[in-house]
């Protein structure tokens, strides 16, 4: 399927026309999904094409899969949850980061190896504050928290800062100067909270979640071309990172173009709680306050 086809396949499928929709809030949504797979169409990576290709597939795999808007709360559209959240005021940005929630969920059936994830986290913040990287880290660090800073593009200011901040499970990082003292605290211009990334109690990363958002917005950069920011990511991150969102889109790739039936997914209540906690932190927002403060050094030591 392609182009028109598309359009056409997904009006068909979720134009409610036995409801009244005056404030085309239904519309609104599908418009929306249909940009978003223009979007995949024409990203010159051939598995986001494949995605787009092969939408049709999407009901095999995930039979609830719907459609809403999140505008409004009250709206049937909420409780007939499915798989796919859409935001009346987001960008493409945001959207492409909730469908790649739904591409984790929904088409790749989330099979997360804790322990292998704990560990690629583990590596990927070693090598961002080795010693090779450090220095540049903190300067990338001081450019990316720097409010006055408009160079800063949409695409660092959102998943990428909240990819960094997911790595060290803070919204902000102060660095050990040479004399002992803190630098200043550098605030993430968006992330989620030190806790939804973070057991404090058991005092151990939720490595699921932190996957989950992560692969969200690597989603989010790699559809919208962000390769700047991809590159920017692998440098510091490291590839054995970027290696495993990569496999995760492979896999994706494959699955659509060949769905199984019987290892077919359906959306359950844990991929609906999954989007709902997810999207309280979802859009790029300036922190109020700095809830607390990851020491690099001190970090580093403990592991
Ligand atoms: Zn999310």
């Amino acid at each position: 399927m392609q182009g028109k086809e598309i359009d056409e396949y997904i009006k068909r499928k979720y134009e409610r026309t036995d409801e009244k929709d005056p404030l085309e809030v239904n519309q609104g949504a599908i418009a929306k999904l249909i940009d978003l797979l223009h979007l995949h169409e024409n990203c010159s990576d051939v598995r986001f094409q494949n995605i787009a290709k092969n939408i049709q597939n999407l009901e095999k795999l995930v039979p609830n899969f719907a459609i809403f808007e999140t505008q409004k709360y009250d709206s049937s559209y909420l409780i007939n949850f499915g798989a796919y959240t859409l935001s009346q005021k987001s960008n493409s940005l945001v959207d492409a980061h909730e469908f790649g929630h739904m591409v984790v969920h929904g088409i790749n059936g989330f099979e997360l190896r804790e322990e292998e994830y704990t560990g690629v986290i583990q590596r990927a913040k070693a090598h961002c504050i080795s010693d090779e990287k450090k220095a540049e880290f903190r300067e990338y660090m001081d450019y990316l928290t720097n409010r006055e800073n408009g160079e800063r593009t949409e695409a660092e200011k959102g998943p990428l800062a909240d990819i960094l901040s997911s790595v060290f499970q803070y919204p902000s990082l102060a660095f050990v100067n040479p004399d002992g003292t803190n630098s200043r605290v550098m605030v993430f211009p968006s992330s989620h909270s030190r806790e939804y990334y973070f057991d404090v109690n058991n005092g151990k990363m939720k490595a699921n979640i932190i996957f989950d958002e992560d692969f969200a917005n690597y989603y989010a950069l790699a559809l919208n071309g962000c390769t700047r920011e991809l590159g920017i990511l692998r440098n510091f991150l490291g590839d054995e990172w970027m290696q495993t969102m990569e496999n995760e889109l492979d896999k994706a790739s494959r699955i659509i173009q060949e769905p199984n039936i019987d290892k077919a997914s359906t959306i359950d209540a844990k991929l609906s709680s999954a989007l709902l906690t997810a999207r309280e932190g979802e859009l790029p927002k300036e922190l109020p306050s700095i809830e607390r403060v990851g020491q690099i050094e001190n970090e580093r030591e403990e592991r």
